[in-house]
């Protein structure tokens, strides 16, 4: 059975990554993809964890190969999903997270409709403010094009399925499960089970 796409989006600082941490930790067929990025790590950020961190030339390289479903410029930076990770994973049965801009959902929706989308927004501006600016990791310039890039990102949240407010990071946590759990609930992610149940019946005649 193919498993399930999932996407994430969230101005940069509401939490997102600790959040989606968390829901990795609690599903063994829930996977991360880790996507490619010309900009630099960032505080403890290592290659192939939290990003494949390459070169501006080695990211356009790559593009023209096609290896990416997609990518964006976010912040002044490339930002790439691997298209053979994706497939590879939703081929053997896995479920699939993408933490993704939204400019990237658009992408990925053309190509996989099915794919749930998710976005995750922050209490508050000055909330996000706060976070931003609590974490240290980027001077007042780029917290500054941070929120504003914020302001137009979270107009975008009607084009998702679900939205998760940020309040604490458990409580996230735990929506976001359920809407993990709700897309393995779908009649496609059950059609072995459905027909064998279906099968004792005596199967159906419609
Ligand atoms: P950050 O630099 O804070 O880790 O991420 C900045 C933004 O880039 C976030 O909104 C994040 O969701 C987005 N992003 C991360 N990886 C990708 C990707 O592969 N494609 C796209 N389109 N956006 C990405």
């Amino acid at each position: 059975m193919r498993g399930n796409l999932y996407i994430v989006s969230a101005p940069s600082g509401s939490g997102k990554t600790t959040l989606l941490g968390q829901l990795i930790s609690k599903f063994d067929d829930l996977i991360f993809s880790v996507s490619y990025t010309t900009r630099r790590p960032r505080g403890s950020e290592r290659d192939g964890v939290e990003y494949f961190f390459v070169g501006r030339d080695a990211f356009l390289d790559m593009v023209q190969r096609g290896d990416f479903i997609e990518w964006a410029e976010v912040y002044g930076h490339l930002y790439g999903t691997s298209r053979e990770f994706v497939e590879e994973n939703l081929e053997a049965g896995r479920n699939v997270i993408l933490d993704i801009d939204v400019q990237g959902m658009k992408r990925v929706q053309e190509q996989a409709p099915d794919a749930v989308k998710v976005f995750v927004l922050p209490p508050s501006y000055e909330e996000l403010e706060r976070r931003l600016k609590q974490r240290r990791l980027e001077d007042d310039e780029t917290i500054r094009m941070r929120l504003a890039i914020a302001k137009t990102e979270i107009e975008r949240y009607r084009d998702y399925d679900y939205i998760v407010v940020n309040d604490t990071i458990e409580e996230s946590a735990r929506v976001l499960e359920s809407v993990i759990r709700a897309g393995a609930a779908r009649p496609a992610n059950q059609e072995a089970r459905i027909g064998e149940i279906i099968a004792s019946f005596g199967g159906v005649d419609c």
